[in-house]
């Protein structure tokens, strides 16, 4: 059944989706991998068109699959799907360009995060809602992390109570993930990165297990198993 997006709703979700996915190993591009018999995008965006304050998606889609696309997500939700870049961040922009006016904030996910619960999309808008410019989920850090050289020589124990891993979905006000898209001299892989580089503040909210990145075979097999607990 297709869902319905929320007309009065005030947050725009960008997909991009364009990526070749090398790491998953030989095959479509990454969004397009089957888990349990559905490629990963229509897992995710599914879950974005169950957020209640939802009323725009874009998906950027690799540029040769985009009519493909199109009609695969026109079964799961009404959703604009342009061609992405050659970058992550090329396919970020060229979504945000497809945004109609109205939503005031603007939500980044990746489709490689198809398992990511409608409240994580919540709790990340409604934190830009509260007044932050930026907001990004993360998750504390369980492993001992230590910093290498070249040759594989530890040079020091990092201090992990002060770092976190970031997931998507990522938001921001409207005008600020604009600017800083519009400002963005190097590729980074976030788009809290370009904001930060602007000095503005990026805020943290709770992550989830469930918004892990699908993408090496065994997060393929993770989330297959996740899927048959109802994830
Ligand atoms: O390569 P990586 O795993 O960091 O990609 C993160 C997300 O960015 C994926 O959903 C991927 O499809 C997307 N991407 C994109 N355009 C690119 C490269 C990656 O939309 N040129």
């Amino acid at each position: 059944m297709t869902a319905q997006l929320n007309p009065r709703g005030d947050v725009a979700v960008l997909v991009p989706a364009a990526g070749a996915g090398v790491r998953l190993g030989p095959g479509a591009p990454k969004a397009l991998r089957l888990l349990a018999g559905e490629p990963l995008l229509m897992h995710a965006v599914r879950r974005i068109a169950a957020a209640p304050s939802v009323h725009t998606i874009v998906v950027a889609a690799p540029a040769t699959e985009v009519e493909a696309v199109r009609a695969m997500l026109a079964h799961v939700a009404p959703v604009t799907v342009v061609p992405g870049g050659a970058e992550r961040q090329a396919s970020v922009a060229a979504a945000l360009a497809a945004v109609p006016a109205g939503p005031e904030i603007v939500l980044v996910h990746d489709a490689a995060r198809a398992l990511t619960p409608p409240h994580l999309v919540e709790s990340v808008a409604a934190a830009v809602r509260d007044g932050h410019d930026a907001v990004i989920p993360v998750l504390p850090v369980v492993d001992t992390i230590k910093e290498v050289d070249a040759t594989e020589r530890v040079l020091g124990t990092v201090d992990r109570s002060a770092l976190r891993a970031v997931q998507t979905p990522q938001g921001f006000r409207r005008p600020v993930l604009v600017a800083a898209h519009r400002s963005a001299a190097d590729a980074l892989t976030d788009d809290a990165g370009l904001v930060e580089k602007q000095g503005i503040a990026v805020t943290c909210v709770p992550g989830s297990e469930l918004a892990l990145k699908i993408t090496r075979p065994f997060d393929l097999a993770l989330a297959e198993h996740l899927l048959t607990t109802g994830a």
